[in-house]
């Protein structure tokens, strides 16, 4: 299920609720210039989607427990695909110079490497190359192969996966970014890139549609 969008009119009665729940459907369509009729089937939406309570001789008030509960189910239906980045990919053979050229050209913290097939075989992080120069002088000579992260080392997550569980490996492995995969028989595809920073655009897009 995706999270709920709602209208203008729904949000400025949601609005009217919060800062004045309880609060009837007649007074909330008073404030709005409209018939309590036409504001209806709003506040049926309003209802069932739990933002609101009614009661019986009450009014409308604001409900914060049920919203929390949309945001949980909000969150778990976040997806990979939803929120992944284009994945930066080099070859295997070039050179650690060009890869810290690269990765600054590219505007990214991390590199994946690919081999001719544009199979993934590698990872390359800023400490990655940042270690090797300052060990080294010759690093038009060096290749990248030589220094990377290789498989089966590489913790990686594929686009239908939930973001929740690409941010726990991101989390537990310690690591800045999954290479998003499409497994194929002799080797995986890179179809896309998940960072911390995706998993922070997805809270806020939480926030965001929630109204939090
Ligand atoms: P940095 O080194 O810039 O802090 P990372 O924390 O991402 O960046 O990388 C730490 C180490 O983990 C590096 O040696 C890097 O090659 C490796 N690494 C990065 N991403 C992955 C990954 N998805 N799977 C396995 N190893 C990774």
């Amino acid at each position: 299920m995706s999270p709920i969008e709602l209208n203008k009119r729904q949000d400025k009665i949601l609005q009217i609720v919060k800062e004045n729940g309880p609060i009837t459907g007649e007074q909330i369509a008073e404030r709005l210039n409209l018939t309590r009729a036409t504001l209806r089937p709003d506040l049926a939406i309003l209802t069932m989607a739990g933002f609101l309570d009614a009661r019986p001789r009450v009014g409308y008030f604001y409900s914060g427990k049920k919203t929390m509960a949309s945001v949980t189910e909000s969150m778990l239906n976040l997806k990979v695909k939803d929120f992944q980045s284009v994945p930066v990919v080099v070859s295997e053979n070039m050179t650690v110079y060009d890869a810290i050229v690269h990765m600054f050209l590219e505007d990214v913290g991390t590199l994946f490497v690919v081999d001719q097939k544009s199979f993934l075989q590698g990872v390359l992080s800023r400490k990655d190359l940042l270690r090797t120069s300052i060990g080294t002088q010759n690093l038009s000579q060096i290749p990248v192969h030589i220094i990377m992260t290789r498989m089966p080392n590489i913790v990686f997550c594929k686009k239908t996966d939930s973001l929740i569980v690409a941010a726990k490996k991101l989390i537990d492995r310690q690591v800045d970014s999954l290479p998003v995969v499409n497994e194929k028989e002799d080797g995986f595809e890179i179809v896309g890139r998940i960072t911390k920073t995706n998993i922070t655009k997805a809270f806020i897009s939480l926030a965001e549609t929630h109204d939090l």
